[in-house]
C-alpha cells in the first residue's frame, strides 16, 4: 500500500503555518510499513481540491485529508469528495448529540452550520474526535482508501493513533500483526550508514527497512508483517542481526532509548559514580542525564567553569596549563576531567571546553571542541571533535558525544 497526503489550507500555502500534519501522519505510517511517496498541499478551494484528489488516486491508493472539516464556508473537503466520489452525506447521529450536548452545556444556541459537521460520507465508517467537534471518516471505495481527519494537530494526531491506525493496521493486514523496532546509533553519519547497508535498503521487502536522521543521530525503522507476533518478531531479529553485521558498532539503543538513558544505564549497572566540568556546554551534560530518573545514583555534581579564572580557581588547573596549551585544547580538556573527578571524589570526571561558536574561540576555529574522561587513575583520555552546526547544535553534539565515548 503507498500513500499520499492531501493537507487542505490556505494558510498552509499563504506561510502561516507549518504542515506538521504531513509530518505526524506520515511517521504513523512508517509505523505500519506503509510508503508515503507523496505530501501535497492544496488550498480551500473545490475546483482545486478536485483536481489534487484526482491526481493522488492516479498514484496513491491510501489518500489521507487533513484539514477542512470545520463548519465555517471555506471548510469544504468532505463536500468535495463526496461529488467526486459522488456519494452523499448524511448525518452521524453519534456526532450530532455530541454536538448538541456540547453546546447544551455551554448555554449556548447551535447554529445550522455546526450542525454541518456531523455530516458524514455515506458508508464510511466514522473516527470519533474527543477533542473537537468535527469526526473523522475512513472510506474505501474502487480499490482505495480515503481517510479524512480534522486540522487541529490536538485533534488530528489522537484521532489518527487511536481510532485510523488500529482500522488501517487490520485493513492493511486482514488477520495478520505488523511488528516494529528501532534501531539507533551514533558516532555514523547519515549518508555513510546508507552506503554500508545499501544493498539491505536496495532489496527490503518484508521487512522494511526505513533510515532517519535527526539531532545528529541515525535511526532505522525494521518493520515486519506476519500472521503472528512471534512471527514477525523472527523476521525482525534476523534482518537486525543482518544490519548489526555491517554498522552494528556504532549502534547504541533500541525503540526510547536515547543516549542519555543508555549512559545512565551504563553507569548504574558497573556502579560507576560522574561529575563534570562543563566550558562550552555550561551544565548541558549534566542537565541532560537529569533527565533520567535513578541518575542520583551516579551523578554526583559538577562545576561550570566558563571562563578561564573559573577554570583556574574551581578547578585549580595551572595558569601555566592555559597559557602553554590555550582553552581548548586536549591538554585543558583533561585537567578538567581530572580536577573535578577529585574534588567530587567520583569514578569519572568530564572535561568539555570548546568553541561552540559563532566566533572563534582561543584562536580555534567554531565547532572544534575538547572531551575529556578521567576514569580512577588511569591517565585522561581525550577526544577531538569538528562540529559544523550552530552553536546550540554544536554544545547539544558535544554532550551527545561524551555519552558516546562513556559507552565506548
Ligand atoms: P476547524 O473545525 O478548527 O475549522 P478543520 O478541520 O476545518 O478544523 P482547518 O480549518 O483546515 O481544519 O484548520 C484548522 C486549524 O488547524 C488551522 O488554523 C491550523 O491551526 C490547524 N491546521 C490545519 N491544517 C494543518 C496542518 N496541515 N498542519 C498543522 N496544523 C494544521
Ligand atoms: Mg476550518
Amino acid at each position: 500500500m503507498n500513500a499520499e497526503i492531501l493537507a487542505v489550507g490556505s494558510e498552509l500555502l499563504l506561510g502561516q503555518i507549518t504542515n506538521t500534519n504531513a509530518k505526524f501522519i506520515s511517521n504513523q505510517l512508517s509505523e505500519l510499513g506503509i510508503n508515503v511517496y507523496y505530501h501535497t498541499v492544496v488550498g480551500d478551494n473545490a475546483k482545486r481540491l478536485e483536481e489534487a484528489i484526482t491526481i493522488a488516486e492516479s498514484r496513491a491508493d491510501l489518500i489521507i485529508f487533513s484539514g477542512g472539516l470545520g463548519p465555517t464556508k471555506d471548510d469544504l473537503t468532505k463536500e468535495t469528495i463526496a461529488r467526486h466520489l459522488d456519494i452523499s452525506l448524511e448525518f452521524d447521529e453519534v456526532a450530532l448529540t455530541y454536538i448538541e450536548q456540547f453546546f447544551a452545556k455551554r448555554g449556548r444556541s447551535m447554529t445550522e452550520n455546526n450542525r454541518k459537521q456531523a455530516l458524514v460520507l455515506a458508508g464510511c465508517e466514522v473516527l470519533a474526535n474527543h477533542h473537537g467537534m468535527a469526526p473523522g471518516m475512513i472510506l474505501t471505495k474502487g480499490g482505495r482508501t480515503y481517510i479524512l481527519l480534522p486540522g487541529p494537530p490536538k485533534e488530528l494526531e489522537p484521532m489518527f493513533q487511536f481510532e485510523a491506525k488500529p482500522k488501517l493496521g487490520a485493513l492493511l493486514n486482514a488477520g495478520g500483526v505488523i511488528v516494529s523496532h528501532v534501531m539507533r546509533f551514533y558516532g555514523i553519519g547519515e549518508a555513510e550508514l546508507e552506503v554500508r547497508v545499501q544493498a539491505i535498503l536496495d532489496t527490503q521487502t518484508n521487512p522494511t527497512v526505513a533510515p532517519l536522521a535527526s539531532d545528529g543521530e541515525v535511526t532505522l525503522r525494521v518493520t515486519a508483517k506476519a500472521e503472528t507476533v512471534q512471527e514477525a518478531q523472527q523476521l525482525i531479529a534476523t534482518k537486525v542481526a543482518e544490519i548489526q553485521a555491517l554498522v552494528g558498532e556504532y549502534q547504541y539503543g533500541v525503540d526510547d532509548d536515547s543516549l542519555a538513558s543508555k549512559t545512565v544505564e551504563m553507569l548504574l549497572d558497573n556502579q560507576l559514580t560522574i561529575s563534570a566540568a562543563e566550558s562550552l556546554t555550561a551544565g548541558l551534560f549534566q542537565s541532560e542525564l537529569a533527565e533520567i530518573s535513578g541518575v542520583g545514583n551516579a551523578l554526583t555534581g559538577g562545576v561550570v567553569t566558563y571562563t578561564e579564572e573559573a577554570k583556574i580557581n574551581q578547578l585549580g588547573i595551572p595558569k601555566q596549563l592555559l597559557d602553554t596549551h590555550g582553552i581548548v585544547s586536549s591538554e585543558c580538556a583533561a585537567a578538567m576531567a581530572s580536577a573535578v573527578k577529585q574534588k567530587f571524589g567520583t569514578n569519572i570526571g568530564i572535561g568539555l571546553t570548546g568553541a561552540a561558536g559563532p566566533t572563534a574561540h582561543d584562536h580555534q576555529p567554531v565547532g572544534t571542541v575538547w572531551i575529556g574522561i578521567a576514569i580512577d587513575d588511569e591517565e585522561p583520555i581525550t577526544y577531538l571533535l569538528h562540529l559544523s552546526g550552530m552553536r546550540n547544535t554544536n554544545r547539544l553534539r558535544a554532550v551527545k558525544f561524551t555519552c558516546h565515548y562513556l559507552m565506548q
